[in-house]
């Protein structure tokens, strides 16, 4: 049996190569394992626990086929059915025995030189689009020796870095590690009240504004760019009122744009893979993509407010 991987070892999900939605020009997006938030809607079930997990696709597993079975030393799988989350140990034994994919090992640890090596390997893609390398997640600033190794050693190559992030994390080691290694930040802002921010997303939101105005101030010197974000979740940070909130917010701390994400209901189909409970099962709104017409009004309404909404 192969040894369970410890629970604060930093875990990378994925590196993804030939991203165009994740900052300018064509980008590799190293996504990072584990996130302090919860937030219900998340489009990454998979990236919310910080330990590795046995996620299992019934879709993709062969009728008449049990080879996992046999390998697994909890008797935990039901081939073509599920997994028994309670009895599974997560020792992967089974993954590298599943001839179709449908056992998948979710989180691995990092090696910084085999990843540097793949990301340097699309410096030619970057250069060529003014692209670079994203880091994701999950939350990113978890791992934080992690992303400022990682963040360092893009830069000493020539290249660029954005981090993509939901803001609560710890200032001084930020400032100190990697803040000085980032080109560009995308900063996710959810809910304004910081009671609904603690119901929907797990956290108080008191942390994530106070670091947020820090690096407004900080960006002025012109050395990295700073992009907020408002993902919008129908009923829940979607609403006029939220806008209206993080809107003005902005205003007054002198930030003038503003980037709106759709909502993005993947979690549906990825959360019974992982043994994640969906939490709006019973809400059709949730399991769709978000109205386009209901977009374009809460884009006019931050326009009206005097924002820039990209
Ligand atoms: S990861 Fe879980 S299901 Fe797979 S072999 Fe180990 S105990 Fe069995
Ligand atoms: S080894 Fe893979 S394909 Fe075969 S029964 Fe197990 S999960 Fe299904």
């Amino acid at each position: 049996m192969t040894a369970i991987l410890t629970k604060h070892e930093p875990l990378l999900l994925e590196v993804k190569g030939n991203a165009l939605d994740d900052g300018p020009g064509i980008r590799s997006v190293v996504f990072f394992k584990g996130c302090k938030l919860s937030c219900r809607w998340c489009h990454n079930p998979e990236s919310l626990s910080q330990n590795a997990e046995l996620s299992f696709n019934v879709a993709d597993c062969i009728s008449g086929c049990t080879r996992c079975r046999g390998h697994c030393p909890e008797d935990a799988i039901m081939p073509g059915v599920g997994i028994n989350r309670w009895a599974c140990t997560r020792c992967f034994d089974c993954v590298p025995v599943c001839p179709s994919g449908a056992l998948r090992q979710v989180g691995k640890p990092a090696n910084v030189a085999e990843l540097m090596a793949k990301l340097r390997a699309d410096k030619p893609f970057y250069e060529a689009s003014g692209g670079g390398v994203t880091f994701s997640g999950g939350e990113p600033t978890l791992a934080m020796e992690l992303l400022g190794e990682l963040a360092a050693a893009c830069r000493a190559e020539g290249i660029h870095t954005l981090l993509e992030t939901a803001g609560y994390f710890r200032w001084e080691p930020f400032e100190r590690g990697v803040l000085p290694h980032l080109n560009a930040i995308y900063y996710d802002l959810k809910l304004m009240d910081s009671e609904d921010h603690r119901a929907y997303c797990g956290v108080p939101n008191e942390r994530i504004l106070a670091n947020f105005k820090r690096l407004v101030e900080l960006s002025r010197a012109g050395t990295f760019d700073l992009q907020p974000r408002i993902p919008l979740v129908p009923d829940i940070t979607a609403t006029e009122e939220n806008l209206t909130a993080i809107g003005r917010f902005l205003l007054d701390v002198g930030v003038r744009q503003v980037r709106l994400l759709d909502y993005n209901p993947t979690w549906v189909d990825k959360g019974p893979q992982l043994g994640i409970a969906n939490k709006f099962t019973e809400l059709d709104i949730m399991r769709t993509w978000l109205p386009r017409g209901l977009a374009a009004r809460l884009r006019q309404h931050l326009v009206d407010l005097g924002l820039e909404a990209i």
